[in-house]
């Protein structure tokens, strides 16, 4: 029951590798290595029932929104002995005030910077960092645009592992370095983009005995597949008609819809969400390859936006994505930092904070409304992906009218200050 292979999912190609040797890629074609299941299929009627009954949550893996539906990962012998924060359990808002801003009858979002380390992926590193145990590493490493990192060093300081990070000079914010700095990782400076990092990275983890956990590590996308299941029981199983994500590396994108794939698999979805990914304009190397029908990506040299978490040119998960895209009958678009701007003012406006990279998604609906490529009627699921205070300076320095007043020293002057203010 347990996978001792992993499978290269290429069409075509499906040559099986050994989970001991912990690799990523194919030998024969350097496809993007996954996790296949025998899932007992007869039995899966009844895992929302199950799955539910354990929200209540006895044990530490009951409480986690990945573990809870482990009969979706059955990647270890013991389910108590996960290295788990408590992950996943992130609430689903509606929003009416931003569904009508966008142009939609119905617009939620399923916030995953409620996360331990306030970003989604957290749920990947739950399940990444305990096969780095079980495979008896010592050292774990990422490259990161920041939230990789913060998560990971999160984990590996949980699990007793030295944590290395690679991260682009000046394009990271300072509170997710010191998230990493906190919970004791080494934080290397290297190259000027997070693709030059990364490029680096998995030429030497072989050398030096990294253990790699970027999203190309397949028990990433394990973790972060639970966001569809955890969603679709939030929506008693009835699923929305698009889910909207943004897309950096495309991990995640692949990761949902790796879920979404599994759950339709094992009779549990009724009908096949359309996945929505949103680039920013200046890395939207998918988008382009996507809209304009070509079959290969072609990389962006020098990505630029101010979401830092989605400045990538190079994104390696995109044939999977592709793929994706392919079952879900997605979608693709591109926005602007002022958009970006706009729609994350939009979701403050509601009470919900996020990152820049996560408000894109509101943009990308909206986009898409004004070009008639979404009805008005549907039910639109936006995932956000980071924490508000994961990038406290874009919005002070760049968000208009985010700015302190100054009040005075005396009663006197500040009553006048705040008497034009209210
Ligand atoms: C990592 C990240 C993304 C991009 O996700 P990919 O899986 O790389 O496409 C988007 N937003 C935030 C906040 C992130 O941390």
């Amino acid at each position: 029951m347990i996978p001792t292979h992993l499978r290269c999912p290429t069409p075509g190609c499906g040559l099986e590798s050994d989970r001991e040797d912990g690799e990523y890629l194919c030998r024969r074609c350097h496809g993007l290595l996954e996790l296949t299941y025998d899932y007992p299929r007869q039995d899966a009627v009844g895992w929302p029932e199950l799955w539910r009954a354990r929200g209540h949550g006895g044990s530490a893996a009951d409480r986690s929104g990945v573990w809870r539906f482990r009969e979706l990962l059955p990647l270890f012998d013991d389910a108590e002995r996960v290295v788990s924060l408590g992950e996943g359990a992130t609430p689903l808002v509606d929003l009416s005030r931003a569904a009508s801003w966008a142009g939609v009858d119905h617009l939620s979002v399923k916030h995953q910077g409620a996360n331990p380390t306030g970003s989604f992926k957290d749920l990947g590193m739950t399940v990444c960092i305990t096969e780095a145990v079980r495979l008896g590493s010592k050292v774990v490493a990422c490259a990161s645009t920041g939230n990789t990192s913060s998560s990971m060093a999160a984990y590996a300081a949980r699990a007793g592992l030295k944590a290395v990070v690679f991260v682009p000079r000046g394009a990271v914010s300072g509170a997710k370095l010191a998230q990493a700095l906190d919970f004791g990782a080494r934080v290397v400076e290297v190259g000027d983009n997070f693709d030059q990092a990364f490029g680096i990275l998995r030429e030497l983890a072989p050398k030096l005995g990294l253990y790699l956990v970027n999203s190309v590590n397949p028990f990433r996308l394990e973790g972060q597949k639970s966001i569809a299941v955890g969603l679709l029981e939030q929506c008693d199983w009835r699923p929305p008609d698009y889910i909207v994500l943004p897309g950096g590396n495309l991990g995640n994108t692949s990761a949902i819809g790796k879920g979404l794939r599994e759950l339709s698999e094992l009779g549990l979805l009724a009908q096949m969400p359309r996945l929505v990914v949103v680039q920013a304009e200046g890395a939207a190397p998918f988008h382009k390859m996507w809209s304009s029908g070509s079959s290969a990506l072609i990389p962006v040299a020098d990505p630029s936006t101010r979401a830092t978490a989605i400045r990538i040119g190079n994104p390696a998960n995109w044939p999977r994505a592709r793929r994706v895209l392919e079952l879900t009958e997605g979608l693709t678009t591109a926005v602007s930092d002022l958009e970006i701007d706009e729609a994350k003012r939009e979701l403050a406006a509601c009470g919900i904070g996020c990152e820049p990279a996560s408000a894109s998604t509101l943009a990308g609906v909206r986009r898409l409304r004004l070009q008639g490529l979404m009805d008005r009627g549907v039910r639109v699921v936006l995932i956000l992906t980071g924490h508000q205070l994961k990038d406290t300076d874009y919005i002070t320095e760049h968000l208009a009218g985010a700015a302190v007043v100054a009040g005075g020293s005396t009663s006197a002057e500040v009553e006048s200050v705040v008497g034009r203010l209210v």
